[in-house]
C-alpha cells in the first residue's frame, strides 16, 4: 500500500521476483502520477495494481462527491498508465464508509481489506 515509492518499490519488486510471488499493489494517485515509470514496472512484472485513492484521506469525513473525485481520478490515471482499469479498492487506514463502498462499486471496483497487519507501516 501507499506507493509507488522510488526508495522502497524497487526493493519490494526484487524480493517478490526472488521468491516468485505475485502481489497486489494499492497505489496512491498522487504518487503514481509522480512515478509513472514505477507503475508500469509493477504491471510489467505481472503484479496487480489497485486503487488506494488520490491523496490517502480519511474517506469517512468526505462528501460522496469528494470520495468520487479521489477514486475516479486515481482509476483514470492507473488506466491511462497501465492500459487496465483497477478492479480493487482499499480505503486508507481501512476506514470504510457507506459512500466509499457505493462509489467504488459504481466505478467497477470491489473492496479489499486485510486479514494480517504486519505493522510494517509503524517503521
Ligand atoms: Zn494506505
Amino acid at each position: 500500500d501507499d506507493g509507488p515509492d522510488p526508495r522502497h518499490t524497487p526493493t519490494v519488486l526484487a524480493l517478490l521476483e526472488q521468491h516468485g510471488i505475485r502481489a497486489t499493489f494499492f497505489l496512491i494517485g498522487e504518487n503514481a502520477v509522480e512515478h509513472a515509470d514505477l507503475v508500469r514496472e509493477i504491471a510489467a512484472r505481472g503484479h496487480h495494481i489497485a486503487n488506494h485513492t488520490w491523496t490517502h484521506p480519511d474517506l469517512r469525513h468526505l462528501s460522496e462527491a469528494k470520495v468520487r473525485e479521489e477514486l475516479e481520478r486515481t482509476s483514470e490515471l492507473l488506466h491511462r498508465t497501465t492500459g487496465k482499469a483497477p478492479t480493487w479498492f482499499r480505503a486508507p487506514g481501512g476506514d470504510w464508509s457507506p459512500a466509499s463502498l457505493k462509489v467504488s462499486a459504481e466505478l467497477g471496483m470491489r473492496p479489499m481489506a486485510w486479514s494480517v497487519d504486519p505493522r510494517d507501516w509503524a517503521r
